[in-house]
């Protein structure tokens, strides 16, 4: 019905944003727990484009994308390791290039500032970390964490600049992998299990940014506290399957719609801390 809008006089879209955004930054001072579930469109607002969820891909031809995937198969590692290694120097090239932003830094804040903050990241990028985020659920794994599938060791690194291609484990000589999904393999299951727990104890508020694709797995934590009443948000460049569920619903770059929110939470928390008596 568009007389309901009509009815609220000369409201416009920018100011019923303005509205959103004051009630979201306002509920991040009120509440103590915290869920960001986290995608490509916040990387990509630090310059870091992605393929199908793989970071620092970019198809120029269209039948690059077959070559990604061909590329990064677990028997194109096992076959040809060098292919698999070139796309995987490249990945590790663009994401090193690409610094966390705002909004990175906004999460950052909040884990300080909140008694309990959770991200769960579908990122393989660390760009939560590097901004300084610590309890980051990374369900698809990292890029920088290299496994070696035979013996199980795993290492962490922070850039493959000094590998020698392809790296192999120092025990047993098998060629080593990215700790994170190749195309065709299933999720890590352990991640599942630390996420289960954090959802065990409940939050107050969730968030879905800079997400495009709804899997089961993200849409759930939002759904359940939709279906608790527990405020939800969702931000992101691109409509999804939830954005007419969710409570609060922002369009566009995730880093300037936190941008946006931070000011908000940023100006209520530091007039609660100004002193009342002088
Ligand atoms: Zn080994």
């Amino acid at each position: 019905m568009t007389s309901n809008r009509r009815s609220k006089g000369n409201t416009s879209q920018a100011n019923l944003k303005r509205e959103l955004l004051d009630a979201v930054g306002s509920l991040l001072t009120q509440v103590r727990s915290a869920l960001f579930i986290t995608g490509p469109a916040l990387s990509a607002d630090s310059g870091l484009l992605h393929y199908r969820g793989v970071p620092g891909l970019v198809r120029r031809k269209p039948e690059d994308g077959k070559v990604f995937e061909a590329g990064l198969a677990i028997e194109t590692l096992r076959a040809k390791p060098n292919v698999t290694w070139g796309l995987l120097l490249e990945m590790d090239a663009r994401v090193r290039e690409a610094a966390p932003n705002r909004g990175h830094e906004f999460l950052v804040r909040l884990e300080r500032e909140l008694p309990r903050v959770t991200i769960m990241t579908i990122n393989v990028d660390r760009l939560h970390q590097r901004a300084g985020s610590r309890n980051v659920i990374e369900m698809h794994g990292a890029l920088h964490d290299l496994l070696c599938s035979r013996c199980e060791l795993s290492t962490r690194h922070e850039s493959f600049a000094k590998l020698r291609i392809p790296p192999q484990c120092k025990a047993c000589g098998t060629v080593l992998r990215p700790d994170m999904p190749l195309f065709g393999e299933a999720l890590p299951a352990d991640p599942f299990t630390r996420l289960q727990a954090e959802l065990d104890e409940g939050f107050d508020i969730v968030f879905s940014i800079g997400i495009s694709t709804m899997f089961p797995y993200i849409a759930r934590p939002l759904l359940v506290a939709k279906s608790e009443g527990i405020p939800t948000v969702e931000i992101g460049p691109q409509p999804t399957d939830l954005s007419e569920v969710v409570d609060f619903r922002f369009r566009g770059s995730p880093m300037r719609v936190l941008d946006l929110i931070a000011d908000v939470y940023g100006t209520i928390v530091s007039r609660r801390s100004q002193p009342s008596g002088m």
